[in-house]
């Protein structure tokens, strides 16, 4: 009788440094990465953090307080325009960016799921073949003991 290989998860790639990620998904999002992706993903994630909002908040709360308390600095007087066209700017930019971020996120979700497919695929292919191996071409036991199974499974069928 011929010995099965060990079934083993898939070696690590040589560590050169970088962090490396397992799943396909994590390894299409983040190890091949153009510098345009890069960017973009270091931009949102320094715009959805509490960081960003505490200094921004900070940094507001100064400037109208400069502008209001140091009559001598006053580069920006009420209504405050030129911070308002900065806000403009800003969400000009921030808009696209997070935009570009979700599509990105798409992609990744996307790959997850054709992966996840792919080994529930290869799982229930294995479980197929055991039980054939085991209780034989007309065996009916799973039918049998679970109808509760074999009506999910023709439900998933019809949806596949
Ligand atoms: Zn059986």
């Amino acid at each position: 009788m011929m010995m099965a290989a060990p079934l083993t998860w898939p070696a690590d790639r040589p560590d050169t440094g970088r962090r490396r990620f397992r799943h396909p998904a994590n390894r299409y999002r983040h190890d091949h990465r153009t510098p345009g992706q890069r960017l973009a993903d270091s931009v949102t994630g320094v715009f959805g953090s509490w960081r960003y909002i505490v200094i921004q908040t900070v940094v507001v709360l100064l400037w109208i307080a400069a502008n209001i308390l140091a009559v001598a600095l006053r580069w920006d007087p009420y209504p405050f325009i030129l911070l308002n066209l900065l806000f403009s700017t800003q969400a000009a930019y921030a808009a696209p960016l997070i935009l570009l971020s979700q599509n990105r996120q798409a992609d990744t979700d996307r790959v997850k799921a054709e992966h996840d497919y792919q080994v529930n695929q290869l799982a229930l292919q294995y479980l197929i073949a055991w039980h054939r191996s085991t209780h034989g071409d007309d065996c009916h036991c799973v039918q049998d003991t679970e109808p509760i199974v074999e009506g999910m499974l023709i439900t998933l069928a019809r949806k596949l």
